[in-house]
């Protein structure tokens, strides 16, 4: 018996990296799971290692900061599941530059993705949950969300944001049966961070003591945690996942 079997899952921005590792645990653990990215194709992969995994997956296309789209998608895996149990807001961007750099462009931007995005599902997610008397959602924030990061003034902003989105959000569901978590992960293999300057990358590995950088499924582990029924006493809580580098 898996900890997900029976259960519905929605994660977004699960077309690759952490969001697809999220993805693929969930549905090892015998979730039906709805991903959700920019654009339906990028799916692709996603879909199918979920199916490869025996389980159902219904691939959605919608900008997690638009609102309108947010609730059609919500609506649209009631309608093909009847139920949503776990939500896991992934989906997220960076825009790094100085502050004295910064454009409002640039703010706005990230700040849209990765706060209003999460609000936007998790308000989504909230009436179906409340109904239900039972639901657990994890929201993916950042270790720069807790210590700050110099060139991300929106992304840690944008996190920091998060994690107290997460914990109001935990306030208010609790007596509803519904859960709200946090995971910050720290330095995490993606194509997110492959996009940093070797040197950036090389500073990073000599701050965390575990001496290397984190595995998309590092993250997918713990959110699993959070996300099942072994986790039924812990709401509003941040759990890093970043081999030591920030105790
Ligand atoms: P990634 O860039 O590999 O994947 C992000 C996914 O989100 C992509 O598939 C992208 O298409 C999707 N996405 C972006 N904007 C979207 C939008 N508006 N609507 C829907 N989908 C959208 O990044 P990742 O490294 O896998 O990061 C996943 C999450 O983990 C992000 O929230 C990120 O901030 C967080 N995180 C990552 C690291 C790391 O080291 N990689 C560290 C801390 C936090």
């Amino acid at each position: 018996m898996g900890a997900f079997d029976g259960k519905i899952a929605v994660v977004t921005g699960a077309a690759r990296g952490i969001g697809q590792a999220i993805a693929l645990k969930l549905a090892s653990g015998g979730a039906d799971v709805a991903v959700c990215d920019l654009q339906v194709e990028w799916l692709d992969e996603t879909v199918k290692a979920v199916e490869a995994l025996g389980r159902k997956a219904l691939p959605l296309a919608v900008d997690v900061g638009n609102g309108e789209a947010v609730n059609a998608c919500i609506d649209a895996v009631i309608k093909a599941f009847g139920r949503i149990d776990i939500m896991i807001n992934n989906a997220g961007i960076t825009k790094d530059t100085l502050l004295i750099r910064m454009s409002e462009e640039q703010w706005d931007d990230v700040l849209r993705v990765n706060l209003k995005g999460v609000f936007l599902f998790s308000r989504a997610v909230a009436k179906p949950m409340m109904r239900q008397r039972s639901g657990a959602i994890v929201n993916i924030a950042s270790i720069v969300g807790l210590i700050g990061g110099a060139g991300q003034c929106n992304y840690s902003a944008s996190k920091a944001g998060v994690i107290a989105l997460t914990k109001s959000t935990a306030k208010e569901l609790a007596s509803r049966g519904v859960r709200a978590n946090a995971v910050a992960p720290g330095f995490i293999k993606s194509k997110m961070t492959d996009a940093l300057p070797e040197e950036v990358r090389s500073n990073y590995l000599g701050l965390i003591p575990m001496a290397r950088f984190g595995e998309t499924e590092d993250i997918a582990k713990a959110v699993a945690f959070l996300a099942s029924d072994e986790a039924s006493y812990i709401t509003g809580q941040v759990l890093s996942v970043n081999g030591g580098m920030v105790m």
